[in-house]
């Protein structure tokens, strides 16, 4: 492999005794130092030593090695790699945040307490729901948090029966996965062409033995599913409970509330929806709303206010327990709270409407050269089904490689499992005509390449630093270290 200097790790450029920094001698002795002794490192750390421009030119060619939503348009659907303002991202890099412990007493911080309150009772009014629970770490954390509160419920109720959870089958994976986690045995319905669920599949599965459906609305596919009110009576008369995955919540901001629809439970992906990036797994939030009447079986602890405004942190009898062990990832709910003051509810209102026109200006602008499995207005996402044209053979890993030489980071591919040649496109409302044309343009180039090269569409892309691993060797023979990656077997 031909590396230039600066690709090269910062320990294979250190160099013993150089440095970049000159300190003040420091009167420093162990008898100061609180650690026991034996805890105390014997060596010192094997830290790279370098001067400062290595160090500065590390971290900055670091930081545009990867593809990011500051570097390019990132249309990955389900996942809504939205611009994230960057005066949210001020408002946390704040010392009286920073210094913030969660061990300490409620009453030198009421302050942040009432920013959490603040924001539970903000994502209570936008879902329409009773109460919030912020303290899960994601939307999947969200969910197995919410599959608990109802499994609480049923067993608060004594009825031991309901065991089974319906989930659709074009549901994100994390649906089944977290009520197979809660407890449930899991029960798939199925879907009907347009991609909404199949509500006579649902009705001959409803039994006293079900306790929840949870749904997606705008579903995987980004269809509005308008059966809603239809499936929450058929739920509700069997006795059951609607879950709503609010990973999809961006276009309902404002303009219709999973509550008022009939969903008892909800979980809101505040990495998703409310200005937190997350790239790289993190981090995240996914708080959890839950209609009048469930309140009480809320994740412990909870911040509790007394008639004055004093806030508490304390934990109730009737929780099913903790999913966390104080009141979850706090900077994400200051980032939160900003982006919805900031945005104010007319602002909010507006998220809908622009992300569903971007998306369907986009799948218009390609849907005679990409396959449109299911035509009809979307939400603000839509899945191709890769090419048209697939006499060339080109797939839609392909296509997504490629597009990184065109600048832009690929859709999601393979996601949702209901079609071979998955490429679901989110554009976001933030995205400016000229991104979303250059965009158009790229894809177009691309499936006209695909018919008249294929062989140079599959061999892409060219203009990254990795360039077209083999991906069954890469499964099958993992290089984990970096020893491993400069010496391949
Ligand atoms: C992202 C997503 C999830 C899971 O959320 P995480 O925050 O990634 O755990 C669940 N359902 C849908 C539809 C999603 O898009």
């Amino acid at each position: 492999m031909n590396r230039k200097l600066y690709d090269k790790l910062i320990f294979e450029l250190s160099r013993p005794g150089r440095h970049g920094a000159d300190l003040p001698s420091y009167n420093y002795s162990h008898s100061a130092c609180t650690l026991p002794e034996g805890l105390l490192r014997e060596t010192a750390p094997e830290l790279p030593e370098v001067d400062e421009p290595t160090v500065v030119r590390h971290y900055t060619n670091s930081s545009t090695n990867n593809f990011g939503v500051d570097t390019g348009f990132y249309p990955l659907g389900s996942c809504t790699m939205k611009y994230n303002p960057k005066v949210d991202e001020a408002a946390v890099a704040d010392a009286a945040v920073e210094n913030l412990h969660p061990a300490q007493p409620a009453d030198s911080v009421q302050g942040a307490l009432k920013i959490y309150r603040t924001l539970e009772k903000a994502l209570a009014e936008v879902g329409g729901m009773a109460e919030f629970s912020l303290n899960p770490f994601a939307g999947a954390h969200g969910e197995y948090t919410g599959l608990m509160v109802i499994r609480r419920y049923f067993l608060g109720k004594g009825d031991e029966t309901r065991t089974r959870v319906l989930v659709p089958d074009s549901a994100h994976g994390t649906n089944p996965a977290s009520a197979a986690m809660a407890g449930f045995e899991v029960v798939e319905v199925k879907s009907l062409a347009d991609g909404t669920v199949d509500i006579d599949d649902l009705a001959g599965k409803l039994d006293s033995t079900v306790a929840a459906l949870m749904m997606t609305n705008p579903n995987t596919v980004g269809m509005f599913e308008k059966g809603i009110p239809q499936i929450a009576s058929l739920v509700h008369d069997a006795g059951a409970l609607l879950y709503y995955d609010g990973a999809n919540l961006n276009p309902m901001l404002g303009i219709a509330r999973p509550g008022d629809m009939g969903f008892d439970v909800m979980h809101i992906n505040l990495h998703k929806t409310f200005a937190t990036p997350h790239g790289g797994g993190g981090p995240g939030a996914g708080p959890v709303g839950v209609r009048a009447g469930l309140e009480q079986y809320l994740p412990n602890p909870r911040v509790v206010e007394d008639a004055e405004g004093k806030l508490t942190v304390e934990c109730g009898n009737e929780a099913f327990g903790r999913v966390s062990s104080w009141l979850g990832n706090y900077t994400v709910y200051i980032k939160a709270l900003a982006y919805i003051l900031t945005m104010g509810a007319e602002g909010l209102a507006w998220v809908g409407p622009l992300a569903t026109l971007n998306a369907n200006y986009v799948k218009e602008s390609l849907k005679d050269l990409y396959l449109l499995p299911i035509d009809g207005p979307c939400k603000h996402e839509f899945v191709f089904d890769g090419l048209i044209d697939k006499s060339g053979g080109v797939t839609t890993l392909n296509v997504a490689k490629r597009l990184l030489d065109y600048g832009f980071h690929a859709p999601t591919i393979y996601f949702p499992l209901l079609f071979h040649e998955s490429l679901m496109v989110e554009p976001t409302e933030t995205e400016s005509p000229e991104t979303l044309d250059a965009f158009i343009e790229a894809m177009r180039a691309i499936a006209h390449e695909a018919k008249e090269n294929p062989e140079f569409v599959k061999n892409a892309p060219y203009d990254t630093p990795v360039s077209h691993p083999d991906e069954d060797k890469a499964a099958l023979e993992p290089c984990l270290t970096y020893a491993e990656l400069m010496e391949p077997r």
